[in-house]
């Protein structure tokens, strides 16, 4: 297993609209930065780089959606998962299978392993660390990907 980077942090939260408010007057993200609607995995989601990662920060549209269940499930905004960039995802798998790891569904894409994101193959695990949800995710590489659906 190599994680060669953080690709993204997800962080769930009530009002995407205050909070990146908040990262534009307390940590200098910049004002050209806005909220998008992502229609197939019902979200709205403020993505910018701060620090050298990507953030991604989502509020389900719906009362019962992904990050809102999250939040209502533990009782306040936070850190939902991280997303870590390895070199090949199917060994990545393989290897956390092996020492016990367990597949999650997508819940946008309702696919569990690994399959097309906009960026690289993803797939996310049921088990966590320090209470935080894995995602992998194999980037592609120049020519990969062929057809990329959108959502966070
Ligand atoms: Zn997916």
């Amino acid at each position: 297993m190599k994680v060669t980077q953080i690709k993204h942090m997800t962080f769930a939260v009530r009002d995407v609209d205050r909070s990146l408010d908040a990262y534009k007057r307390l940590l200098g993200v910049s004002d050209e930065v806005q909220v998008k609607e992502f229609h197939k995995s019902r979200n709205r989601a403020a993505v910018f780089e701060l620090g050298g990662i990507e953030f991604q920060v989502t509020q389900s549209m719906d009362a019962d959606g992904r990050f809102a269940s999250w939040i209502d499930q533990r009782g306040h905004e936070g850190l939902h998962h991280l997303c870590f960039a390895v070199e090949n995802i199917d060994a990545a798998l393989a290897e956390a299978q092996a020492h016990g790891a367990t597949l999650k569904e997508c819940s946008a894409c309702k696919v569990t392993g690994s399959h097309i994101h906009p960026e690289g193959w993803v797939a996310f695990l049921q088990d966590e660390v320090s209470g935080i949800e894995i995602e992998f995710m194999q980037v592609y590489k120049e020519g990969e990907g062929g057809d990329r659906p959108q959502g966070v």
